[in-house]
């Protein structure tokens, strides 16, 4: 059969590598995919953009495509899924409806203040009603976020009232666009983040192996946010007794939620929780899909069919797979363009990926092109080096052989990806 991925990130990569591995599988095709994903074997790229639906289920017409996995959040929250559907088409993703959970923070909120789900304490406003009163009886810091998709940019920590007002003021006059012309104000919560993402159908659901991501640009999780700057798997600070917690007090309820509000939600989901030192799982966000980078050490882990995973998800037949698990611990380390998140140079070549194949682990690519023989910059983060390992501390020795062969001007990344899992093992 065929499959086509949609996306061109490191996720997709990913996502093509694991796909191409399944003896259902004869060829992946990935929309627009990157460098990464035109070298892979039984994969190959299509010129055909992410956001574009019509020309996707013309390909997938075309091509007989079997199963198609939709990678990024901007095409699901324009719902690709409900179009491949009415087509009938099979394709692996939530309906347009219940990808609000990701397309609409202030939705999202109030689903959760509905479904009683721990989460920060909010409050929403447009232009035409905000209050600098209520910024000023809370207590900072403050985040303030945009209600739509901003590229992973629309959060903002704000340290003053003042702060929190004037960045208030400059998403509500449009410096995301449309998607700040609403905003939400919340409290800012302490503690350690994970990432919990599970497969669902329905009220069906397999969670998927733990993990941690760190967004901070720098060492020492300081510096900007970013999209990711490394992620590893298992997360040790998910004991089976959390584990159990946030499938109880989050997955379940909200998948509930979901079908009781006649949105029920197939796909990959994604919840960002911040656990605090009383050990309440509490949402920041949902994404509506695997996320990136933890879809790659994830997946680096995965031993069952993907392909067959999607399939019984779309089939209702998740309560009958068995998924199963590398038991080995495996880290992914960013590689990105000097000056990301901000500004940064494209067009780069890229050294030492040939050398990097022939060493342990993986190397998936995220913002790449191929030109001519050449593997160049294409994107802020670039590539994603994963290692395996018994422990973390191993993976990420693996992890990093990698990324010490590989070299181009300007690269920039953390030297520190998982140091807290390690720190933990080392106690
Ligand atoms: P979001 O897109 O809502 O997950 O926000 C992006 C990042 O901002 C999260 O991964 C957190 O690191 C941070 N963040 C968001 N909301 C909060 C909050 N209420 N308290 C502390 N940090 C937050």
């Amino acid at each position: 059969m065929k499959i086509l991925i949609v996306g061109g990130g490191g996720r997709e990569h990913a996502l093509a590598w694991k796909c191409a591995q399944s003896p259902l599988v004869g060829r992946v095709f990935v929309a627009p995919g990157n460098a990464g994903t035109a070298l892979e074997p039984k994969v190959g790229n299509v010129n055909i953009a992410a956001e574009d639906s019509d020309a996707l289920l013309k390909f997938a017409e075309a091509e007989d495509i079997a199963l198609t996995i939709v990678g990024p959040e901007g095409p699901l929250v324009s719902g690709i899924v409900d179009r491949f559907a009415a087509a009938n088409r099979p394709c692996f993703g939530p309906t347009r409806a219940a990808a609000r959970l990701e397309g609409s923070k202030a939705f999202t909120k109030e689903f959760l203040r509905r479904y009683r789900i721990p989460t920060a304490s909010y409050a929403t406003f447009t232009a035409a009603d905000f209050d600098a009163d209520y910024v000023r009886a809370q207590r900072v810091p403050l985040v303030v976020k945009a209600d739509g998709l901003a590229a992973g940019k629309g959060v903002i920590i704000c340290e003053t009232h003042e702060s929190a007002i004037a960045t208030a003021t400059a998403i509500l006059g449009g410096s995301f666009g449309a998607a700040g012309s609403t905003i939400v104000i919340e409290e800012f919560l302490r503690g350690e983040e994970v990432s919990f993402i599970v497969v669902a159908h329905d009220q069906q659901v397999i969670p998927l192996a733990t993990s941690q991501d760190h967004k901070r640009r720098d060492d020492g999780d300081a510096g900007p946010n970013t999209g990711g700057m490394g992620a590893y798997s298992p997360s040790a600070l998910v004991t089976p007794a959390l584990h159990e917690r946030i499938m109880h007090e989050v997955i379940r309820p909200t998948l509930r939620g979901l079908a009781s509000d006649g949105n029920p939600y197939t796909g990959f989901l994604y919840a960002g929780l911040m656990i605090g030192d009383d050990g309440v799982p509490k949402v920041l966000e949902f994404n509506c899909r695997f996320g990136d980078p933890e879809t790659q050490p994830i997946l680096m882990r995965l031993k069952s069919d993907l392909v067959g995973l999607c399939e019984a998800a779309l089939d209702g037949a998740l309560d009958r797979f068995d998924i199963q698990w590398d038991s080995r611990a495996a880290l992914g380390v960013v590689m990105a363009a000097g000056g990301y998140p901000d500004g940064y140079r494209k067009g780069d070549s890229i050294d030492g990926l040939e050398a990097a194949t022939r060493l342990p682990g993986k190397v998936f690519h995220a913002g790449t092109r191929l030109e001519g023989s050449r593997v160049t910059t294409a994107g802020g983060r670039v590539l994603c080096a994963v290692g395996l390992g018994d422990t973390v501390g191993a993976a990420q020795r693996q992890a990093y052989a990698l990324v010490d062969a590989i070299h181009w001007d300007l690269v920039q990344y953390r030297r520190d990806i998982g140091f807290r899992a390690i720190a933990r093992e080392q106690t």
